[in-house]
């Protein structure tokens, strides 16, 4: 099955618009789609508005992949439909980050709202805290000019990464997040309050949603702190687990299947996809083994 549960806008920190999202996903067929913004639901009226009209006349994003372009092949004349999946990915914390991805939320859920409100304030708080951090390293950046980058949308190291690259401070962004994004000075200075992944799939749960924890394979912490936590969390009401990871090694996927038979957890299918020029290595879309789509906490 073709499918992609975990997708970035530029409601968060992704290439592309939400509409264009959508007509990736048709142009690939894909079966199910999520649209998992970081912090934020605010793609989702636009994704879904896409979804029952259509796309004309929208920007050209015919370079993407084959280059082939968008053209819509979802008429009437084949039976093929997109299932779209409103999603969230909410930043969390714990003894390290922890990401929790909600699928089939109520994006206009009110609690869920004013929790987007904070956390979006709490960026914008910690944004000003980068820059301040960014010109201790002689990066002459100002704060309007880094949230240009973002727009209305939730904003992250990504735009800031995307800043020290247009200005010649680094040559890719991966060597922005090398050398000023990712270390532990920079932690220490621009830390932010987040929920605890719990806090998280309760918000979720009262939005309606399903929870899941995001790229498991990617926690820094051992194995038995792991297998702890996801027990933790399976107790207060996770859904699910994204054992099918696009970063995933066959072993990871092994491995995180099996613990979330353990737990009796469903699994989650994703590529994380933030765009080519954001993530040159992941590609949009994944293909699932027909043998795994009955665990897949989607909805039939
Ligand atoms: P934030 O939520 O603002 O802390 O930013 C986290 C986002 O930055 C992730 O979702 C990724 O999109 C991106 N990111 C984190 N680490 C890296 C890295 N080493 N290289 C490229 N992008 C990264
Ligand atoms: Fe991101
Ligand atoms: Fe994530
Ligand atoms: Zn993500």
């Amino acid at each position: 099955m073709k499918l992609d549960l975990h997708t970035h806008t530029t409601a968060s920190d992704g290439q592309y618009t939400p509409s264009e999202i959508i007509m990736l996903a048709r142009k690939k067929k894909l079966e199910y789609l999520a649209i998992t913004d970081h912090d934020t639901v605010d793609g989702i009226a636009e994704a879904k508005a896409e979804l029952s009209a259509g796309n004309i006349g929208k920007r050209d994003v015919s370079n993407y992949g084959t280059g082939e372009g968008f053209g819509d092949e979802s008429g009437p004349e084949n039976a093929y439909r997109l299932q779209f999946i409103p999603g969230i990915e909410i930043s969390t914390q714990l003894e390290e980050e922890i990401h929790i991805l909600g699928f089939y939320i109520d994006e206009n859920n009110d609690a869920l709202q004013s929790k987007c409100k904070e956390f979006m304030d709490s960026r914008i708080n910690r944004g000003q805290r980068i820059c301040d951090f960014l010109r201790t390293k002689r990066v002459e950046i100002t704060f309007p000019e880094v949230e240009a980058y973002a727009g209305q949308g939730s904003l992250g190291r990504p735009h800031f990464a995307q800043f020290l690259q247009e200005h010649g401070y680094v040559k890719s962004r991966q060597e922005a997040f090398e050398r000023y994004l990712n270390t532990r000075e920079f932690h220490e200075a621009t830390d932010r309050i987040k929920p605890t992944p719990q806090e998280a799939i309760e918000l979720i749960h009262r939005a309606g949603g399903v929870a899941v924890l995001a790229h498991p394979g990617l926690l820094k912490m051992g194995k038995r702190w792991q297998e702890s936590l996801i027990k933790q969390l399976a107790e207060a009401g996770l859904d699910g687990m994204e054992c099918f990871y696009h970063k995933h090694t066959q072993k990871q996927r092994n491995y995180y299947r099996r613990l979330a038979e353990d737990f009796r957890l469903g699994y989650s299918c994703g590529s994380d996809f933030h765009g080519e020029k954001v993530k040159p290595e992941v590609p949009f879309g994944m293909e699932l083994d027909e043998q795994y789509v009955d665990k897949l906490v989607i909805r039939k």
